[in-house]
C-alpha cells in the first residue's frame, strides 16, 4: 500500500520560489499535515449479530437480546501488519446523545491476508467486535457509527466507506420453559437422574440461539412413571406424564405460555430414549410438550462438550413451535418441511450469506464463536453441529409472538 507523499521538507526554499509566497506565509498552512501516514481505512461492513445474520443485517434483531457488532475493515488500508482498536457510537436518533462503546478486541490487519469478507465473517477475530450494552438493545431504532479506529497506542486513522448503519430492535416475548427431569429406575433398582449440567446447557443454548430476549426458566426432578429398559413407547409415557403435570400446574396459576420439556438421562448410553414432541402444531399451542434424552455427547452429532441436551432439547422444543424436519441427512430424516430453504440442512447456502453467531456463555466456559453457515446445520436436522438457521429463527419468533398474544393470562 502506498502512502501519501508529504510536503517537500524544505519549506523555506519552496516559499521563496513561489510567486505567491508572501501571501501564503500569512495564511495558516492548509496541507502541512498531509505528511507520511497511513491511507484511509475502508469500512467494508457493519454487521449486527445475535444468533444468525447476513452481512446486510437482514435477520430480525430481538430487543433486549445479547448483541455484538462486527466492523470489517479492508486490509488494503495498511502498509504492514497493524494492530487496530476501535470505538463505535450508538444513537437512537440522528441528533440524540451518543453512547460510546470500545471494541472488545484488537484487530490485527495484515495487508498480505487475502481473506474476503465472507472469510472474515466466519472468523471472529477478523473484525473489530463490540458488545452492545443492554440499554442499547431496547426496542426501536438504533444508529451505529464507527467513531474512531486507532492504531494501538497511536492516533486516529482516517476512515472511508459506510461508517453508519441504522438498525431496529423488535420486541419479542421471553421463552417460558418448565424443564422436568424424569428420574427412572432400571431392573436392578438403580436410579438415573439428569445431572445439573444438562439443564444448564439446555437453558443456555435456548438463551443464545433462540429468538428471545431471555428464558424464564424453572426446573424440577420427579420420579418417572416408566422404568428401564426403554421401548418405543417410553417417550410417549414421558410426554403423557409431563402433559399431566403441566395441566395441573397451569390450573394452579403457572403462565399458560409455558412450554414443558422433559429430560431423561441416557445412563451413559445404556438407556437412550429417542426424543419426541407430542405434536407439531400448525397453530399456536403451548400445551404441546416434548421429551428429550440427555447425556455426555462424546462426539454425538459433532458435539464434544459436556451435554447434548442443549441442541437435542432445542430440536424437540422446535417441534412444539410448529417446526418440521428439513430432511437431512437424507435417508436418516424425513423431509417433512419442503419449504426449508438451505441446501443440506445448512445454516446457509454456498453463497455463505448467513453466519451463525454464538455469543458464548462464560458461566459454562463457552466462547464467542462464528459458526460458518455451510459447516453448521439447522437445529431441526439430524446433522452435525446444530444451530438455528434464519428460517427457523424467524419462524419460531413469529410463533412465539402469536402464542404470547393468544395465551397471555388475563389481567
Ligand atoms: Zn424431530
Amino acid at each position: 500500500m502506498t502512502r501519501k507523499l508529504g510536503m517537500p521538507q524544505d519549506k523555506t526554499s519552496r516559499k521563496s520560489d513561489h510567486p505567491y509566497a508572501r501571501v501564503q506565509s500569512d495564511a495558516p498552512p492548509t496541507i502541512a499535515f498531509a505528511g507520511p501516514g497511513p491511507a484511509a481505512l475502508a469500512v467494508e461492513a457493519i454487521e449486527v449479530c445475535q444468533a444468525i445474520q447476513s452481512v446486510d443485517n437482514s435477520v430480525t434483531l430481538i430487543a433486549n437480546k445479547a448483541t455484538m457488532v462486527r466492523v470489517y475493515i479492508a486490509q488494503s488500508g495498511v502498509a504492514s501488519e497493524t494492530r487496530l482498536r476501535g470505538e463505535i457510537t450508538l444513537r437512537t436518533s440522528g441528533q440524540g446523545p451518543a453512547t460510546f462503546v470500545p471494541a472488545m478486541n484488537e484487530l490485527i490487519l495484515d495487508p498480505t491476508d487475502g481473506a474476503a469478507i465472507a472469510d472474515k465473517r466466519e472468523t471472529i477475530t477478523k473484525s473489530l467486535n463490540f458488545r452492545l450494552p443492554d440499554s442499547a438493545t431496547r426496542a426501536g431504532s438504533l444508529i451505529i457509527e464507527v467513531n474512531r479506529v486507532t492504531q494501538a497506542g497511536g492516533d486516529d486513522l482516517p476512515l472511508t466507506g459506510t461508517r453508519t448503519v441504522p438498525i431496529k430492535f423488535v420486541p419479542a416475548p421471553p421463552l417460558r420453559i418448565r424443564c422436568i427431569g424424569l428420574r427412572y429406575r432400571d431392573g436392578a433398582g438403580k436410579t438415573y437422574t439428569p445431572d445439573a449440567v444438562h439443564f444448564a446447557y439446555f437453558r443456555s443454548y435456548l438463551e443464545r440461539a433462540y429468538p428471545v430476549p431471555s428464558v424464564i426458566w424453572s426446573q424440577i426432578v420427579v420420579d418417572a412413571n416408566f422404568t428401564a429398559p426403554f421401548n418405543n413407547d417410553t417417550v410417549l409415557d414421558a410426554n403423557m406424564q409431563i402433559a399431566a403435570i403441566r395441566s395441573t400446574e397451569i390450573n394452579s396459576g403457572t403462565d399458560p405460555r409455558t412450554h414443558y420439556v422433559a429430560l431423561v438421562d441416557d445412563a451413559n448410553g445404556a438407556n437412550f430414549m429417542r426424543g419426541r414432541a407430542m405434536g407439531i402444531p400448525a397453530t399456536p399451542q403451548p400445551d404441546t410438550v416434548a421429551s428429550a434424552p440427555c447425556g455426555v455427547p462424546k462426539g454425538f452429532a459433532g458435539d464434544a462438550d459436556l451435554s447434548y441436551a442443549d441442541w437435542y432439547g432445542a430440536h424437540e422444543l422446535g417441534h412444539t413451535f410448529g417446526r418440521y424436519h428439513p430432511g437431512y441427512p437424507p435417508g436418516q430424516q424425513d423431509a417433512s418441511d419442503p419449504a426449508f430453504p438451505f441446501q443440506n440442512g445448512q445454516l446457509s447456502n454456498a453463497d455463505r450469506k448467513f453466519v451463525g453467531y454464538d455469543l458464548g456463555d462464560p458461566a459454562l466456559g463457552m466462547p464467542l464463536q462464528a459458526l460458518a453457515g455451510v459447516g453448521h446445520h439447522d437445529v431441526m436436522t439430524y446433522a452435525d453441529r446444530q444451530w438455528l438457521c434464519a428460517y427457523t429463527f424467524e419462524a419460531i419468533r413469529i410463533r412465539l409472538k402469536e402464542e404470547d398474544e393468544q395465551f397471555a393470562p388475563v389481567g
